[in-house]
């Protein structure tokens, strides 16, 4: 896996952990905020943050048809939380800006003022044992067609993959498990 590409969607958000991350796994992170970088890159992780700002951004800088141009093209994307988020079909009670992409319905902050942040052990299909960082994090609240879940939290879906998409609610990029970043680089 060394060397590979990877681009970082760096408008808002977490992108400098998941870079830190990326080089940990000998890959080649780059911070994307134009068009044109996006045709430098393997694979892109939109990283968490807030949702709304960054689709606001994709739009502004046109980002959005790109980057569902790359993914008819198969290449790999995963959105950690707000990215999740970014990904999906459907957005829960919500109107705003996102790629409509991947086959999952997300409720946004669903986990409640009271544990809005918390860190869990989680059981990773394929991965194993993992630590979950929620951060005011999304869950999914259904999975369709070619979506496959990979992880729950109790009762709650956190992770889920469909052909080359990945989504993680939570964010492995602040912890010091590369398992998951590992495993999308196997991606590519
Ligand atoms: N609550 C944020 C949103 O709805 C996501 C939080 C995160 O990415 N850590 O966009």
């Amino acid at each position: 896996m060394a060397g590979k590409k990877i681009g970082i969607l760096a408008l808002q958000g977490a992108f400098i952990e998941h870079e830190d991350c990326l080089r940990k796994c000998g890959a080649n992170p780059q911070q994307i905020r134009s068009v044109q970088e996006m045709d430098q890159i393997e694979g892109l992780i939109i990283p968490g943050g807030e949702s709304t700002t960054i689709g606001k951004l994709m739009h502004k800088y046109r980002l959005e048809d790109k980057i569902k141009e790359k993914h008819a093209e198969g290449m790999p994307i995963w959105g950690t939380c707000a990215g999740m988020i970014l990904l999906a079909k459907e957005i829960a009670d919500m109107e705003q800006v996102h790629l409509d992409l991947m086959d999952i319905s997300v409720r946004r902050n669903a986990f409640g003022r009271q544990v809005e942040s918390f860190v869990t052990e989680l059981e990773v299909e394929g991965i194993g044992r993992s630590q979950g960082v929620f951060i005011r994090a999304p869950y999914v609240d259904k999975v369709w067609g070619e979506a496959r879940v990979l992880a729950y939290y109790r009762d709650y879906i956190v992770m889920v993959q469909e052909g080359h998409l990945l989504a993680t609610a939570f964010h492995p990029e602040l912890t010091d498990d590369l398992s998951i970043h590992s495993y999308f680089l196997e991606m590519i």
